[in-house]
């Protein structure tokens, strides 16, 4: 039988296990983390010198799955309005001496189907997406069917492009290491993701003090393993010796953003909120996401 001394040293121990220091160091920094806020789904822990918030992946009880419905349910918005703005720009970086280019979790292949129609470089340009959801690919567009993680080839490309990828692996620094060996040396490698800092995530936040949690539900939620700031990010490049070339802070279409409908007037306030937090993020330079762009040494 348990002795009520026996209960008193459990419970003595339970507090001094939630009083001791993390021993779950930083992903991307190596620091000491500490739990974050409760989230229903997500047990989320941040960096005491990065600030990165990230999901404990020894606590999270069930993973995101990426299947045939990923784009058709969840996420219909943000496939239907592609970023085009963003596309541009990084088409603009890379430049047309980037004579092939690769995009690892290339979704539908948007950003490669947009560099294709606007490029000016020759026939000879070759693009490459990397999937491991099936569809039609695109003209000029090769794919690969496979989860890029357990992909591997001997072939080097000009560009290494990623897009809002790189929160939903595992290991953010290994991703980054095999993205920069698929470079050619003097390549570039281009990585676009959240960021924890912008209004977006701060009213999601606040909203959630006041007892309003929907939006730091979504946003904290399993989909996304990891939440990166400037620090964090530019920390993850460090990490694997990749040389920042340039780093803007930008947001998605309004058109874009995807939550579950609660009818017409609910609906209607909250893209009313998502816009004006966009506009106030452009102006105060902390939008929603954010894009580096790294050269692979010669
Ligand atoms: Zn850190």
């Amino acid at each position: 039988m348990t002795s009520l001394t026996d209960l008193g040293t459990v419970a003595y121990s339970m507090s001094l296990t939630r009083e001791m220091p993390s021993t779950k160091p930083c992903p991307l920094c190596g620091s000491g983390t500490r739990e974050d806020v409760a989230h229903p789904e997500a047990p989320l822990r941040r960096c005491g010198s990065c600030d990165h918030c990230f999901a404990d992946l020894e606590l999270l009880d069930q993973r995101e799955t990426y299947d045939e419905s990923y784009g058709d349910d969840d996420h219909q918005n943000w496939f239907e309005n592609p970023n085009l703005e963003l596309f541009w720009r990084i088409s603009s970086v890379i430049g047309d001496d980037a004579r092939s280019v690769i995009d690892l979790g290339c979704g539908r292949a948007q950003f490669l189907s947009c560099l294709h129609s606007h490029t000016k470089v020759d026939g000879d340009r070759r693009l490459v997406g990397v999937e491991q959801t099936t569809f039609v690919p695109p003209d000029g567009v090769e794919i690969v069917h496979s989860p890029f993680d357990e992909w591997s080839t001997t072939e080097r490309f000009d560009a290494v492009v990623s897009l809002a990828v790189i929160e939903h692996v595992d290991d953010p620094v290994d991703f980054l290491r095999r993205a920069s060996e698929l470079a050619e040396p003097g390549g570039r490698v281009v990585i676009m993701t959240l960021n924890d800092r912008s209004l977006l995530y701060l009213a999601s936040r606040v909203l959630r003090r006041f007892g309003i949690t929907g939006p730091f539900d979504q946003l904290y939620s399993r989909h996304h393993l990891h939440h990166f700031n400037k620090s964090s990010l530019l920390a993850a490049f460090a990490a694997v010796d990749l040389e920042v070339e340039t780093r803007w802070d930008h947001n998605i279409p309004a058109a874009a953003v995807d939550f579950p409908s609660q009818g017409a007037i609910a609906d209607g306030v909250r893209l009313l909120g998502v816009r004006s937090l966009f506009l106030l993020g452009r102006l105060t330079r902390r939008c929603y996401l954010q894009t580096v762009v790294a050269r692979v040494a010669a």
